[in-house]
């Protein structure tokens, strides 16, 4: 056996296996598209049979075995014409032109081969480059319009036509030259084994193969939804994650229905809202309450009701299948299609892990959202006991000499009712009920700016004014504390008492943390005003400066200065300023300590004075020069 004569077979054998499983595949699946597969390999194994049986009987080349060969041949190329009508649907005189044309050289075949054989070889080699070089072209079209693995099968089919059209061109052409050319029977030969293998592919890829060529699909789905579960709107989530499973599919459209809890109502993301159907409504109601997928090839056949709904979603094909995990069903994922899928199987089984898919993130969704919650109340409960511990403690040493102090004067009169007040008892006394008071006015704020009870009233004011009100305030205290201010107002949209509220607390803080009054500043930059309040005391830790503005939070070096302080204080200045737009933060003071700075807009934008030493710029000359760019 040549080289040739091996190839041959092998090819034979090879076309002759691929037709018997297209054939059970068409005698189970009943489509048009499986009974025109049949119809193309059923055409090309009986060539081959045919042929074999022939020469086995000593009757090749008689008229009517001839005949029958031409015909079976040229029916391939015709039913690769239908092929495309099912994978792409043609003109109608398309299929009309090409089934005249197959009758026409079949007739020819039968009739006049005797007479004029190579006429009608050359006829049959134009018939086959026509119609089969269309159905080619019309396969690699449908292959770029298609996605993942129908894109891929159809590429292997269209392969396949082009090379099967050539072999059997260059088989003819062989024939028809006056000498022999064994070189076009083996290129013939060769183009026809990578044509079968081709088929194979495209017609009933392998396991493997398919698997392989659903992983891009399944890993775009997977990467495009797996951040899902942390999306904290519902409505947001779904109409992302049918954007997934359309692209997945390349379909027109997906929709995700998210059953309630007793399953009787259907909930689809809209746009702009929610929409509700009941459970049975359309053909995704049907796959959700029979729990099984529903495939309907033509929607608005299968369910006439709502055919204007499959309509307006451009869905003439819908395949629903339901999501749903072990012991609970979530809801139905559909998507639609402008026409029916090519291969049917693939997206079915894509549809159905999808579903899958879906089930466990949805699952994940509820399991993050419950998971928050937990801790959510968890930290509730947590800022709850640090709060009353913090706040026991801190209001305990100030009652405790209230009490003590009081406790004594009563001893005191009770030995005798005339005795001299105390001026140093009782001056402690009103020290301690003064912090008392201060401490349960901090927690109140606190809570109230927490619930945004506070209604802010700001007005224009002059922040100058402001601090220097406070300033004289310690001034009348016997301290003093030095300013550096410019002479004209700076005027901002501000709370006065809050915002009192909010120097009185950096300068106690200041004093409480450093061992002189601090230094303040107030000069303006651009459109905003800055008052700086510049301590030289124990500074905070680099680690925990980010944290100072958290509620309850105490910097690990204070314990040893002060024990006192509910971790409240800065954290309310940081609410007002915000509530006034403005900006604080804290930064260290470069010979030691901590400068804390506050920034608000200016309303009346700063007009350039004609002495410029009456406005002090921002940096000023004092020091304090780097905070601007914090
Ligand atoms: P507290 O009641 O503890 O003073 P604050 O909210 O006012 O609460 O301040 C939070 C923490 O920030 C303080 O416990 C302290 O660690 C730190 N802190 C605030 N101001 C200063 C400052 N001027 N110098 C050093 N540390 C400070």
């Amino acid at each position: 056996m040549t080289a040739l004569e091996l190839i041959s077979l092998i090819n034979q054998v090879l076309f002759i296996g691929l037709f018997v499983v297209v054939l059970r595949r068409a005698l189970r699946d009943r489509t048009a598209m499986s009974f025109n597969a049949a119809l193309l390999f059923g055409a090309i194994a009986g060539t081959v049979v045919l042929a074999r049986v022939a020469d086995w009987l000593g009757v090749s080349g008689q008229a009517g075995v001839t005949a029958v060969t031409l015909i079976l041949l040229t029916a391939a190329p015709f039913a690769m014409l239908r092929l495309v009508d099912d994978f792409s649907g043609t003109p109608r005189w398309v299929q009309i032109a090409g089934g005249a044309a197959f009758v026409g050289v079949s007739v020819l075949a039968t009739l006049g081969f005797e007479r004029m054989e190579q006429l009608v070889e050359i006829i049959i080699i134009v018939f086959f480059v026509a119609v089969g070089g269309f159905a080619a072209y019309a396969f690699a079209r449908e292959s770029r319009r298609s996605r993942g693995i129908t894109r891929r099968r159809m590429m292997a089919v269209s392969i396949g036509a082009g090379l099967f059209i050539a072999a059997v061109v260059l088989v003819l052409l062989a024939a028809l030259l006056p000498v022999p050319a064994p070189g076009l029977g083996i290129v013939g030969q060769v183009l026809a084994l990578t044509a079968v293998t081709a088929f194979y592919f495209g017609f009933v890829p392998p396991t493997w193969m398919r698997r392989a060529w659903r992983e891009p699909d399944l890993r775009g789905f997977l990467e495009r939804s797996i951040h899902l579960t942390s999306v904290p709107d519902d409505r947001a989530a779904i109409l992302e994650l049918q954007g997934a499973v359309a692209n997945a599919f390349g379909a027109s459209g997906a929709a995700v229905g998210i059953a309630n809890a007793d399953g009787t109502v259907l909930r689809y993301a809209d746009a702009g809202e929610w929409v509700e159907f009941p459970a049975d409504a359309f053909i995704a109601g049907r796959a959700f309450q029979q729990q099984r997928r529903v495939v309907a090839i033509d929607a608005a056949t299968t369910d006439p009701d709502n055919a204007d709904t499959y309509a307006a979603s451009n869905a003439q094909t819908v395949i629903s299948a339901p999501i749903t995990t072990d012991d609970r069903r979530i809801g139905v994922l559909s998507i639609f299609a402008e026409r029916a899928p090519v291969f049917i199987e693939d997206d079915l089984w894509l549809l159905e892990l999808l579903a899958d898919q879906t089930a466990v993130l949805l699952e994940a969704r509820t399991l993050t959202a419950h998971a928050s919650e937990l801790r959510a109340r968890e930290d509730a409960a947590y800022l709850k006991e640090e709060f009353l511990s913090a706040a026991a403690h801190d209001l305990r040493t100030p009652l405790t000499v209230v009490l003590g102090q009081a406790e004594l004067m009563e001893r005191r009169l009770a030995r005798d009712p005339y005795a001299p007040v105390d001026p140093a008892g009782v001056a402690r006394m009103v020290r301690e009920a003064r912090r008392l008071r201060d401490l349960v006015t901090e927690l109140l704020d606190a809570q109230r700016l927490e619930q945004g009870q506070i209604l802010m009233d700001r007005v224009p004011d002059d922040l100058c004014a402001i601090v220097e009100v406070v300033r004289a305030r310690h001034g009348e205290r016997g301290i003093t504390i030095p300013l550096t201010r410019p002479d004209e107002p700076l005027v901002g949209l501000v709370d006065r008492p809050r915002m009192e509220q909010v120097l009185e607390n950096l300068i106690d803080n200041a004093m409480k943390y450093g061992e002189q009054p601090p230094r303040l500043e107030i000069g303006a930059t651009g459109d905003e005003v800055r008052i700086a309040v510049i301590d030289r005391g124990v500074g905070i830790p680099e680690e925990e400066r980010d944290r100072i503005f958290e509620r309850f939070f105490r910097a690990s070096n204070v314990q040893s200065v002060t024990d006192t302080g509910l971790g409240l204080g800065l954290h309310i200045c940081r609410r007002i300023v915000a509530e006034h737009g403005g900006r604080i933060w804290h930064e260290p003071t470069p010979e030691g300590g901590s400068t804390f700075v506050v920034a608000l807009k200016l309303e009346i934008p700063l007009i350039p004075a004609p002495d410029a030493d009456s406005v002090p710029a921002w940096p000023s000359a004092s020091g304090a020069g780097s905070l601007v760019d914090a």
